[in-house]
């Protein structure tokens, strides 16, 4: 069998030799210790990690004049896919890195700070996390608190901050915080994007979060205790890191959406194996018509995400202006057919589902935040509405 997700839609000579890799690497590495990642609850795995950056997996959007693979957007997004098919916490780890450090690099970094950071990143020598939300700041991100003050040339920053996906072991945790000052609040136009590297004086990793699922992947709090930046940490324009944090999270949305697909598809895999080697009635489950058309609608949902998705992708090459609607409506939709297949690839075990014998209910479990994360669903659904009020002319 060939890759998972592709289309045959062959946007780069190079596309079908990194999939079979990802197939592999999941099949192999991943799927089988993805498990114990989740019974050990955090336990950042370095060593998948060190192999992902090998393969090149941590610079599948870095050009390669940075050392990176250089793949189009729909090559990665289906590695991404094959990535979670294999362990869902994993690929949000690789996701986050490509997905929001890196394009915010690519877009908005000086031609200094890509030739700084870019290489390492893509090596996998620096693994890189987005820290924007706060206790505060989440779906309402622009409410963060954290700040940064001038001192002469640096800045000084302080605060906390919330969920940051690989923060504890990340090597550049790119953050955002206010550098608008109390007298002169200027919402989402006072916030700045700066590269803060590990081990800098002052900037600590708190508390892990223990989580429903995603075990594998890493979310802590960061603290920010008078801790001093050099001009060259700072990304672009001192009052514009809130917009190029947006600008990423609109690709961002793209990995999710194909981790959620990942997802789906073990799901899939998992109650196809299981209704065809458990027998009632005596007969194998996969031969009652009622099997039949739940297998069947798992895979029309499954098949319509893909579809939805590389929708989206293409949107976003050829610069079509309905990408960010198309983003949204991906990501709404792919995550809650993970949610909708997990939960019936649970019911196809019967108490074997509810048991954790069975890969299942880890997947059902790691499904829950894709609709959550990167924008809940609630706030996609309404930004597709007012993109659709606003192609009308109908500005809210
Ligand atoms: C495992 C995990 C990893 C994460 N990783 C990162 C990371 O790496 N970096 C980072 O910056 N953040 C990260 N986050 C944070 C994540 O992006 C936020 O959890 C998310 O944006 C939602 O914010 P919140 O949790 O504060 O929920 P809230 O904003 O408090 O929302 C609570 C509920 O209210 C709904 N709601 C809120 N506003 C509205 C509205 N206007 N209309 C209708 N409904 C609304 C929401 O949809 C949700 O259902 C992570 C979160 C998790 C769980």
């Amino acid at each position: 069998m060939g890759p998972r997700a592709f289309s045959g839609i062959d946007l780069s000579e190079d596309a079908l030799p990194v999939l079979e890799l990802a197939r592999q690497f999941a099949e192999e590495r991943l799927r089988p210790t993805a498990e114990a990642r989740d019974e050990s609850e955090d336990v950042f795995d370095a060593d998948i990690h060190r192999e992902l950056g090998e393969l090149g997996f941590l610079g599948m959007r870095v050009p390669e004049e940075h050392d990176g693979l250089g793949l189009d957007l729909l090559t990665y997004l289906y590695v991404l896919e094959e990535l979670a098919w294999g362990d869902a916490g994993v690929a949000v780890s690789v996701s986050v890195h490509n997905s929001l450090p890196v394009s915010i690099l690519l877009a908005r970094g000086s031609e200094d700070q890509k030739r700084e950071w870019l290489p390492k990143m893509a090596r996998g020598e620096a693994l890189a996390a987005f820290s924007l939300s706060e206790a505060g700041a989440g779906t309402d991100a622009a409410a963060l608190r954290a700040h940064a003050t001038r001192d002469g040339d640096d800045w000084i920053l302080n605060g906390e901050k919330l969920w940051v996906t690989n923060g504890a072991s990340a090597d550049l945790v790119f953050t955002f915080v206010r550098t608008d000052t109390r007298e002169d609040r200027k919402g989402t136009r006072g916030i700045g994007a700066f590269v803060l590297p590990k081990g800098t004086e002052g900037f600590s990793a708190g508390k892990k979060e223990r989580k429903m699922g995603q075990r594998g992947s890493e979310t802590v709090a960061l603290t920010l205790d008078e801790v001093r930046l050099g001009p060259e940490h700072l990304i672009g324009e001192p009052d514009r890191g809130f917009s190029y944090a947006l600008e990423a999270l609109e690709g961002g949305r793209l990995g999710i959406a194909a981790q959620a697909l990942g997802i789906a598809s073990a799901a899939i895999d998992e109650a196809y194996e299981y209704a065809a080697t458990r027998e009632q009635f005596g007969r194998p489950l996969r031969t009652f018509q009622g099997m039949e058309f739940k297998l069947g609608e798992m895979l029309t949902a499954l098949e319509a995400g893909r579809g939805l998705l590389e929708r989206a992708a293409v949107a976003h090459m050829v610069g079509d202006p309905r990408a960010r609607r198309l983003s949204s409506v991906a990501k709404l939709f792919a995550s809650e057919t993970a949610m909708e297949v997990t939960r019936q690839a649970v019911q196809v075990h019967g108490g074997y589902g509810y048991s954790r014998e069975y890969p299942v209910e880890r997947l059902f479990r790691d499904a829950k935040v894709t609709e959550i994360y990167e924008g809940a669903n609630e706030i996609h659904r309404s930004l597709i509405a007012r993109q659709l009020y606003r192609e009308r002319g109908d500005e809210p």
